[in-house]
């Protein structure tokens, strides 16, 4: 993936009227203006800048921006997936909604202590899983679902679309019997999101 470093960097402090890229390279969101293509913030509050899906964004220094850090656990859907990695569209920090647009990558490597042979085996597109937050290298985040309590939490079948019912060593659906493969969360088909 080639991706454009922003103009700030995600977190610092920015006043209104700040140049923070243009419409070319980045999708203006909330706490921004564009003019003559130039994106710019509207507040004064921190840039925060989402590579993967190209958001920018800035949130007020009032109401503290909810983002992801090193360590945190986040809940997020699956995205565009590869057969080495998968894009997953963050929606909260453990049970808090999220303050703007953010993505993170999942790679093989980091998803399970043994060896995983393709992301097909792992996660497929829609699904929905808790993963943390292992690094923020190059203002990516990069997840992980190697602990137990990390995985799939919903799965849908990719034929029919319908939520995979986890068995003891696979998944099927309900709907139309496809057998699919999942690194599930011990709470698979329960948790609350
Ligand atoms: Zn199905």
């Amino acid at each position: 993936m080639s991706l454009k470093a922003p103009e700030q960097k995600s977190g610092h402090l920015v006043m209104p009227g700040e140049r923070l890229g243009v419409i070319e390279e980045f999708i203006p969101d909330s706490g921004t203006y564009v003019k003559d293509g130039v994106i710019y913030s509207k507040i004064i509050g921190r840039a925060l800048v989402d590579l993967p899906s190209k958001h920018v964004s800035v949130y007020s220094l009032i109401n503290a921006a909810k983002v992801p850090k090193v360590a945190t656990t986040v809940i997020g859907q699956v995205g565009n997936a590869q057969s080495d990695n998968v894009l997953v569209r963050i929606l909260q920090i453990d049970s808090e909604k999220l303050s703007g647009v953010f993505s993170g990558i999942l790679h093989i490597s980091d998803v399970a202590e043994s060896y995983v042979t393709s992301m097909n085996d792992v996660c497929k597109t829609g699904d929905i899983l808790r993963a943390r937050v292992i690094s923020e290298k190059n203002q990516i985040y990069h997840l992980s679902t190697t602990d137990k309590n990390l995985g799939v939490l919903y799965g849908f079948c990719s034929q029919c679309g319908t939520l995979l019912e986890a068995k003891r060593h696979e998944m099927k659906c309900p709907k139309c019997g496809k057998v699919e493969t999942r690194k599930t969360a011990p709470d698979y088909g329960k948790a609350t999101i």
